[in-house]
């Protein structure tokens, strides 16, 4: 063989052995099709969870404080999502919509979802005004209203019942999500009263998977609710060392009386749930 023709060759050998590493990285984590993935992000003391539907649609609940809103934004990008099919902010709190304004200003948004309780912290007038800003508006959340019903999956909301709280927490927009035989309950940091609301509605509150309410505080997780949601999966969305004492240690004990498993960001990082429609898998970050 000629010089130049093995050179040839060797470039082309060169060029095959590193042409997989030149294909695009898989845009959404591991999931096989027609399955529905939750993922609880570790935004540290707050909340947020995105949802993958198996029609390919996306959902994200909460976004964290504010100066977690990068990591989020960055979260959805690094898995190649331009678009957010149903944003959700449960309620005011900027542990839970301090993020979303940049996630407003950073994808594609379809419906956005809050419950109608006005808060006067610059965080919520800038999120309004993002929505503002992108022609979109408000849909509220409250229970009975239904967010989406396709193939298998059916999300409505179970809270808020009543217009006047005392407590901010109450207003929360609490999602059940229901995929086949499993089903998901987001609780956001509705506390007793609403609770009780919940029972007392006689809407079914059973879940497979519960995002325990106020990450774990006593103000919300009333034995009665917990019960009735009777979860075999409890993810507590938390900061480590924060400044609440989050989970209380009464609430875990009660979900371990309940036989739930716990799972919690602060310790574990991002819970990732999958489903296919029967059987559920939990894989923690670490
Ligand atoms: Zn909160």
């Amino acid at each position: 063989m000629k010089r130049r023709t093995i050179f040839i060759i060797a470039v082309i050998i060169c060029l095959l052995a590193y042409l997989p590493q030149l294909a695009p990285e898989e845009p959404v984590p591991d999931r096989a099709e027609g399955t529905l993935m939750v993922e609880f992000l570790d935004v540290e003391q707050g909340d947020s969870a995105l949802i993958h539907l198996p029609n390919g649609e996306t959902m994200l609940i909460d976004a964290g404080e504010r100066d977690q809103g990068e990591h989020v934004v960055a979260t959805l990008q690094e898995q190649g999502i331009t678009r957010l099919d149903y944003v959700i902010g449960t309620h005011p709190h900027t542990d839970h919509i301090g993020g979303l304004q940049e996630v407003i200003e950073s994808f594609d948004i379809g419906e956005i979802y809050m419950p109608k309780k006005l808060h006067t912290t610059k965080t919520f007038e800038n999120l309004l005004l993002a929505i503002r800003d992108k022609g979109l508006s408000v849909t509220s959340a409250k229970a009975g209203v239904t967010v989406l019903e396709d193939e298998g999956v059916f999300a409505t909301f179970v809270a808020p019942q009543d217009t006047d709280y005392e407590e901010l927490n109450d207003y929360s927009a609490v999602l059940r999500l229901t995929f086949g035989e499993t089903s998901f309950l987001f609780t956001g940091d509705a506390e007793a009263v609403s609770e009780h609301e919940m029972l007392n509605s006689g809407q079914s509150l059973s879940a497979d998977v519960l995002k325990v309410g106020h990450h774990g505080s006593t103000t919300s997780n009333t034995v009665a609710f917990l019960k009735a949601v009777s979860p075999t999966h409890a993810v507590i969305s938390c900061g480590a060392g924060n400044d609440y004492g989050h989970p209380h240690k009464q609430i875990l004990k009660r979900l371990s009386a309940l036989k739930a498993t716990v799972w919690r960001t602060d310790e574990q990082g991002k819970i990732t749930v999958t489903s296919d429609g029967t059987t559920l898998t939990v894989t923690p970050e670490k």
